[in-house]
């Protein structure tokens, strides 16, 4: 008599964010079929209302955390999952929304809500990574499809994902795109970006912003000294969608006191 293997279950959570990560994975369209064919989708509610109990064994985490009860419910997920990935810059380095980290998150409650007494919230915006352990983070905003769809085939094959932790530069190299910044004088944080994206934008013929975040081994200072910008400028750009994110933090930071 045959014997069948159960294949393993994939779980899908959102906390604070645009959903732009999960259409990410169904934007993968085709590959999404091969993958639901290889899992159980116990939890994923952009794509099936079918919702299964824990354990996990893979469960993918967009957003970051803002509320009391994010982060009570973000432990009890990484209870319930063998292998847990943050997907996108909310998730891995608090989003846009982590703007808020650097200014009186009660001022934008009275300016925004007409009863702000009823909004309940952090006075941060966080990474998951800061509540939990996480197993692999995959950045961006959005995520690209095609590291997505790499680690989560490397996860059900049982290897280690083959995701580079080099600068955007790489990346605009080996596809021989023409260096904005040197040919134009264009600003462009490539230099001190994770890779991921395959340099998009200078493709397009405009600067990196840093959507995918620091890359492993950044140097901003040295990339600064390039960039023809004044303090606040250089604040501005280094506080976008991984405003955040350590390295990003620290230089903008660092501008900030220097600008007053
Ligand atoms: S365009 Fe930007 S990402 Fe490309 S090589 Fe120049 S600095 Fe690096
Ligand atoms: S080039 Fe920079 S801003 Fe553009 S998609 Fe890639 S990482 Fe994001």
């Amino acid at each position: 008599m045959a014997t069948t293997t159960k294949k393993p279950s994939l779980a899908v959570f959102k906390f604070a964010s645009c959903d732009g990560y999960q259409l990410t994975l169904l934007d993968c369209e085709d590959e999404l079929l091969a993958i639901a064919d290889r899992v159980d989708i116990a939890n994923f509610l952009e794509a099936s209302s079918a919702v299964s109990e824990g354990p996990y064994d893979i469960t993918l985490v967009e957003g970051s955390v803002t509320t009391a009860h994010d982060a009570e419910r973000l432990r009890e997920i990484r209870e319930q999952s063998k292998v847990l990935i943050t997907i996108g810059a909310c998730a891995t380095a608090g989003g846009i929304q982590a703007l808020r980290n650097f200014a009186d998150v009660e001022e934008y409650t009275r300016i925004v809500y007409a009863t702000p007494d009823y909004i309940s919230t952090l006075r941060t915006s966080t990474a998951i990574a800061d509540h939990v352990p996480v197993d692999f983070e995959l950045r961006g905003c959005p995520i690209d499809k095609r590291v997505l769809l790499e680690v989560v085939s490397s996860l059900l094959a049982g290897r280690s994902p083959r995701v580079r932790s080099h600068s955007v530069c790489i990346e605009c190299k080996r596809r021989g795109t023409v260096c904005v910044m040197v040919s134009r004088g264009t600003p462009c944080l490539g230099p001190v970006t994770h890779a991921g994206c395959g340099a998009l934008c200078p493709s397009y013929d405009r600067g990196c912003f840093g959507c995918f975040g620091p890359q492993e081994t950044p140097n901003p200072a040295s990339l600064n000294s390039w960039l023809d910008l004044g303090d606040r400028d250089l604040v501005r750009i280094y506080r976008t969608f991984n405003a955040d994110a350590k390295a990003f933090k620290e230089v903008s930071t660092a501008h900030e006191r220097k600008d007053r």
